[in-house]
């Protein structure tokens, strides 16, 4: 993939490789996390928000993978707010997917079963088979987890539905896979051992063979149903067919191993089954496979014992159970972890949006900017309802500063600030531009409603008990106040406020010209 390509990619070529990588099983996810960064970055560029918070996702999920789980639960957060707040449903519903499996992962299967739920809710008629399928299979697996099998069987007849109908046999392998291991989990062997021969069917019709996942399911269903020499057939050709696909992924094999350890433990293998275990238990030291090191304990125990040796066996139980301890605790650490990492983004977001609102504010009297105006006044003027703009210039306030000081300048300013956001308040804002010099815009009024109120407005700061502040000096406003025609922009507009003020102030200061 090389940079000039890259550089080149227009926006809808982005979301077809967002959506080509999104929602695949398995595959390489060290080049998915390379695509995602770049598409994630390209989509910045371009400013396409949703499609970066999209690539984003996508990147979280690989980075979940590969055990970074705190930066997976902040950057699936940080969609999940934005998703929220405009109410992009497709992005909620992949973002609550994906903070399911985070906290199913950090082993909150609470937080996990709420977010699978919110992300059934949030899809859409319009949602494609491939997400609708994957969002139910993962509520499908988050009930199986917290103990619901029953909950959790009719999910996955939802899902397998879903993938029947739109024929995508993949998904329906992943269904049925997860499907005979959470019957095996709930002890419903038999169902296990039905799910897998479809899936078995399913796979041979097209031609293709059961996977190493699926295959070690069936071991481990078959040790349940007491068929040991067929599990430990199964788990030697998968350990074999494994070693033989290269190294690459040794977690699987870790897994194979522990299966095939226990089944030929009970086939009274005794040798081969502690081999089996030294293996996988190296494997778990080089690669920190806590969880799986924990059942590697557990199951040296239950061999210990079945070669007799029960001081031993009782020595290693100890172990297992303090390995056990060990590793819920770091479950715990690692939700905290999450949970501060969750907390900071929003916290950034929060601290962006002040900045923003502060950004908009003028800090003598509190009131819009200038900036806020640029930002509001086209889309009020677009808008077309009836308008009045009006433009307030204090009359000889060069005075104040002068005679008085410009700290009394500076509150009378900020008196009049509060009574342009009093006149303001029937509908529409009030905003200082700069200097002396304010914006009064009333919404929902022609020049025959707005008169009296900015008629009242002009006498309210005549009227004001100026003297504590500048003592004999009277404080008083023009105003230029022009209704809005339909086009009208903002530059029009304010420009004729601009001649009828300077009206004003020709005809004598202290009115409103119009
Ligand atoms: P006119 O009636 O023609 O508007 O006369 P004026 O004196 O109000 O107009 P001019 O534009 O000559 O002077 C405006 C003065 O407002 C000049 C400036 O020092 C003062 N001013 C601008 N911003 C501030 C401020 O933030 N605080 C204070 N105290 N004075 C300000
Ligand atoms: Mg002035
Ligand atoms: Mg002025």
């Amino acid at each position: 993939m090389s940079g000039s390509r890259a550089a080149t990619r227009t926006v809808p070529e982005i979301a077809a490789e967002i959506q080509s990588l999104e929602y695949r099983f398995g595959g390489d996810g060290d080049h998915v996390l390379t695509r995602a960064t770049d598409l994630a970055e390209q989509a910045r560029a371009r400013g396409e928000h949703p499609l970066y918070l999209w690539a984003r996702l996508l990147e979280a999920n690989m980075l979940r993978r590969g055990g970074e789980l705190a930066t997976a639960a902040a950057i699936c957060s940080e969609a999940n707010a934005w998703a929220q707040a405009r109410q992009h449903r497709p992005l909620l519903a992949r973002s609550h997917q994906q903070l399911s499996i985070v906290h199913g992962n950090l082993g909150d299967i609470a937080a996990g079963l709420e977010h699978a739920v919110r992300a059934v809710e949030a899809l859409d008629d319009d949602a494609s088979p491939r997400a609708r399928g994957v969002i139910l299979l993962r509520l499908a697996d988050v009930l199986a987890e917290g103990g619901s099998p029953d909950a959790a069987r009719t999910r996955y007849g939802h899902a397998e539905q879903v993938a029947v109908t739109a024929g995508d046999v993949e998904l329906r392998m992943v269904v049925l896979n997860n499907l005979a291991y959470a019957e095996h989990l709930a002890g419903n062997q038999e169902q296990a051992w039905e799910a897998i021969q479809r899936l078995r069917t399913v796979t041979e019709a097209t031609g293709g063979t059961l996977s190493p996942d699926a295959l070690d399911t069936m071991a481990m269903i078959q040790i349940a149903r007491g068929r040991y020499a067929e599990a430990a057939r199964i788990a030697v050709a998968n350990v074999d067919a494994y070693e033989s696909a290269g190294p690459d992924d040794a977690d699987g094999l870790a897994e194979f191993l522990l299966t095939l350890a226990i089944a030929q433990r009970h086939l009274g293998d005794h040798g081969a089954s502690q081999h089996a275990l030294d293996r996988c238990a190296a494997i778990c030291e080089d690669r920190e496979l806590a969880g799986v090191r924990v059942r590697v304990l557990e199951e040296q125990a239950e061999l210990h014992a079945a070669r007799g040796d029960h001081a031993r066996a009782f020595i290693v139980h100890k172990r297992f159970h303090a390995a056990e301890r060990e590793l819920h605790s770091q479950q715990r650490d690692a939700q905290a972890r999450a949970r501060h990492a969750v907390f900071e983004t929003a916290e950034a977001r929060r601290e962006a949006e002040r900045f923003r609102e502060q950004a908009r504010r003028d800090p003598l009297t509190g009131l819009p900017n200038r900036r806020y105006v640029d930002e509001h006044l086209p889309a009020l003027l677009a808008a077309g309802g009836p308008t009045v703009v009006a433009l307030v210039d204090l009359d000889h306030f060069k005075r104040v500063n002068d005679l008085c000081s410009h700290e009394i300048g500076d509150r009378v300013l900020t008196v009049v600030a509060g009574l342009l956001t009093r006149a303001a308040r029937a509908g529409g804002f009030a905003a200082r531009l700069g200097g002396e010099e304010f914006l009064l815009v009333l919404t929902g009024a022609g020049t025959a409603e707005a008169a009296p109120a900015l008629e009242r407005f002009r006498q309210s700061v005549q009227d004001h008990p100026w003297s504590v502040l500048t003592g004999r000096l009277p404080v008083t406003v023009s105003v230029g106040a022009h209704q809005a025609m339909p086009g009208d922009d903002q530059t029009a507009v304010l420009a004729a406020a601009d001649r009828l003020l300077y009206e004003a102030k020709g005809s004598g200061r202290n009115r409103v010209c119009y």
